[in-house]
């Protein structure tokens, strides 16, 4: 039986992680959130969890009160997160937390030796070996949670290791201005950005979805997890989100993975790997979809994509630079602050004041985070 740290246990992917707990009678040893107080709250009654831990230190102090009548340790800040994360009683995490605020938590569960079942695909673009020579030091796996790394990785059992292996074939639904051109975009709603049209998720991936950054953060993801040159990455956009990502073998031989769009069957697969089970997701009905359809990017209106192909291609601090200032130009876009088309062009700021070194330390990273954060303003 797994024993879960679940970081980031309120949102889309901490709720649904649950689900998957649920049906798989696992124990949950610890959950963290920002601030949602009443729905932790919940979690932990239901759960009974060792340790919980919030990261706004009011909201843990409420969360103390309400749940002082029970044995919960109730903790707080990143350090509180990170204790969860490095819990002696848990044996995997699933770091479902958004954003880059997702390093520390990864880093101290690779440190204490935990099976991670990665989401925050941020921490992985920003940390690049940070993360990985982590994981490697410690002899931990990496599982990834996103669906079409899930879908990649899946289709690698498949392949003898690293042989043969041309292509990765990352599909992008295209987010809900797929055909848009550049002038159409200029005036759209924020409302507007957060309707996705395969995917109920969290508020700011949407946001991402909807510029593409999502799909070149992915790309740098696959980078990162796979060993993979980006070159050998291609992007199809591919509407239905149902072939979830593809590999190409040297014969020109293509391996799909396929499914209803549901992250609990990724989720799940993280958790249980190299064991599958039923899962609560529905089949595939092939008798539903009279067409896959399948296109090109448009790199001329969806620029964050060739923003992330840049930056992986400059290496060093320039992913961590553009994901901080994505994040930062993102939060803008939800606030009213900037348009949509601003998002790119406030990232694109950030080339310039990224200072090129190859090796990098974790402050360096929050250092670019912070100069990210003025320069989009
Ligand atoms: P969400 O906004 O629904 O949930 C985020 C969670 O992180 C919440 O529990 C929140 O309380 C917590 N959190 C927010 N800010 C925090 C901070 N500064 N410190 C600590 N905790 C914080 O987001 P989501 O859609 O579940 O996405 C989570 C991660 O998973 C993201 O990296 C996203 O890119 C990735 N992902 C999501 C989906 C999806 O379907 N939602 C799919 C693939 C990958
Ligand atoms: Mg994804």
């Amino acid at each position: 039986m797994k024993s879960l740290c679940i970081l980031g246990s309120t949102g889309s992917i901490g709720t649904q992680s649950l689900d998957v707990a649920k049906m798989r009678n696992y124990r949950v040893i610890a959950l963290t959130a920002n601030k949602n107080v009443d729905i932790i709250e919940k979690q932990a009654r239901e759960w009974q969890p060792v340790r919980v831990a919030l990261l706004d230190e009011k909201s843990a102090a409420e969360l103390k009160i309400r749940l002082a009548d029970t044995d919960i340790a109730v903790l707080s800040g990143v350090e509180g997160i990170c204790e969860c994360a490095a819990s002696p009683e848990c044996d995997t995490v699933i770091n479902a937390i958004v954003g880059l605020a997702g390093l520390r938590p990864t880093l101290a569960a690779l440190e204490s030796r935990k099976t991670l079942a990665l989401a925050n695909k941020e921490t992985l673009v920003a940390g690049g070996d940070l993360v990985l020579n982590a994981a490697k030091t410690h002899n931990v796996d990496i599982l990834p949670v996103d669906s079409e790394h899930s879908a990649i990785f899946q289709c690698l059992q498949a392949s003898p290791p690293n042989k043969a292996l041309k292509k990765i074939i990352l599909t992008a639904s295209g987010g809900p201005f797929f055909g848009k051109t550049r002038d159409e975009l200029k005036n759209v709603t924020v409302e507007q950005a957060l309707k996705h049209p395969n995917w109920s998720m969290g508020a700011k991936i949407t946001i991402d979805s909807a510029t593409m950054f999502n799909k070149g953060l992915e790309l740098i993801e696959a980078v990162r997890l796979f060993g993979v040159t980006p070159d050998m990455i291609d992007i199809v956009v591919h509407r239905e989100s149902v072939v979830h990502s593809m590999i190409e073998f040297d014969d020109n031989s293509v391996l799909a993975q396929m499914g209803v769009p549901d992250m609990r069957i990724p989720i799940q697969y993280a958790l249980t790997f190299p064991e599958r089970y039923p899962s609560p997701v529905e089949e595939l009905s092939f008798g539903k979809f009279s067409k896959l359809t399948f296109f090109e990017p448009d790199y001329d209106t969806f620029d964050c994509l060739n923003i992330c192909r840049e930056a992986v291609a400059k290496g060093g601090l320039y992913p961590a630079a553009v994901n901080s200032a994505n994040e930062k130009a993102n939060l803008m876009f939800r606030q009213g602050k900037i348009s949509f088309l601003e998002i790119g062009e406030r990232i694109r700021r950030v080339f310039d004041v990224t200072p090129d070194k190859k090796d990098f330390t974790l402050e360096d990273i929050f250092e670019i985070d912070r100069i990210a954060g003025e320069i989009v303003l």
